[in-house]
């Protein structure tokens, strides 16, 4: 057997400790969904979080990414993927790409995903990591996406990791009938839950999950003004 080279070396134990993440993580705590396992197993998470906490991206933790935003803990990611139902045909929208992991989950197992971030570092670099490692359903888009992206709409799923007062009513319009958002609800800097709205032929259904703490989503159908958030 050849000696593996010092970046093989790194690169397998990353692996090794996104296999224990996923384990020890996400199934110990009743996730089982085969492909949103699988997805998590499959995203690099350690090249989507800036240097300075390369070392703590397969922790049971968010992690800051800069300008105040954080990369979700990997249970809350998965939790939301399994609560948006993605399948291989689902058309999804996500508002806050932050560092584009969660954006990488959902395009392993969907057709297509929009992105939108209001903060352009973010968006340039989600939108970087996201090409290099050639994830080609995805795009990209800077804005408030508060108001949903309405020249590509209707989604079939549509997954906020920002928190809203309530559920931002553009995106409620940009649901395809049949589609589910997840969104946590809540104060910013408070106590949110994690709320999924189903759109069928007779209107929006709301269903709670778990409590869940999000930083604000800042925008026309969110927070409009919350103290210590820089503008985009
Ligand atoms: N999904 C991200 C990940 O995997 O790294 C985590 C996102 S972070 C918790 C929330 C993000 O929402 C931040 O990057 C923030 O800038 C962004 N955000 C807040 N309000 C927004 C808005 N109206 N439109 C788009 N992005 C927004």
């Amino acid at each position: 057997m050849t000696p593996r080279g010092p970046q093989e070396t790194l690169e397998h134990a990353q692996t090794e400790r996104r296999h224990a993440m996923v384990e020890g993580q996400i199934e110990r705590r009743g996730v089982h969904d085969p492909d949103v396992l699988s997805a998590l197993r499959t995203v690099p998470r350690h090249l989507f979080v800036p240097t300075e906490v390369e070392d703590r991206a397969y922790d049971d933790a968010a992690l800051p990414i800069g300008f105040g935003q954080t990369i979700s803990q990997p249970y809350i990611v998965a939790l939301m993927t399994v609560l948006a139902e993605v399948t291989l045909r689902s058309r999804v929208l996500e508002v806050g790409s932050g560092s584009g992991y969660q954006t990488a989950i959902l395009a392993e197992l969907a057709d297509r995903v929009y992105t939108v971030e209001r903060r352009r570092e973010l968006e340039e670099r989600a939108r970087l990591i996201l090409a290099k490692l050639g994830y080609h359903n995805v795009t990209t888009v800077l804005g408030d996406g508060s108001l949903g992206l309405p020249e590509q709409a209707p989604f079939d799923r549509i997954v906020v990791t920002a928190a809203a007062p309530s559920p931002p009513p553009p995106l409620l319009e940009q649901l395809a009938e049949g589609g589910r958002l997840v969104v946590p609800i809540g104060p910013a800097g408070g106590d949110q839950v994690l709320v999924v709205v189903t759109r069928t032929a007779d209107g929006w259904h709301e269903v709670e999950s778990i409590p869940c703490r999000f930083v604000p989503l800042l925008g026309e159908s969110g927070y409009r003004d919350v103290e210590g958030q820089e503008p985009p």
